[in-house]
């Protein structure tokens, strides 16, 4: 899988880096990012539970 996060449609809610803290990270602004070498989802589980969970649907994620 590949995971992208949309910072201009993130408005820091944090819900991502709470859900999966092993691969989703708060930048200084609060902005969500992809650790650096997590954008497969480093096998976590709950990512996809942290797409649901954003509120303004910012994550996506593509199957390869
Ligand atoms: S849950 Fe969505 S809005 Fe909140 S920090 Fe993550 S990507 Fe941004």
């Amino acid at each position: 899988m590949r995971i992208q996060v949309d910072k201009d449609r993130c408005m820091g809610a944090g819900m991502c880096a709470l859900t999966v803290p092993g691969v989703f990270t708060q930048d200084d602004d609060g902005l969500s990012e992809v650790l650096p070498g997590r954008e497969d989802g480093a096998g976590e589980p709950l990512v996809h539970e942290a797409v649901r969970a954003c509120p303004v649907q910012a994550i996506t994620v593509e199957e390869t």
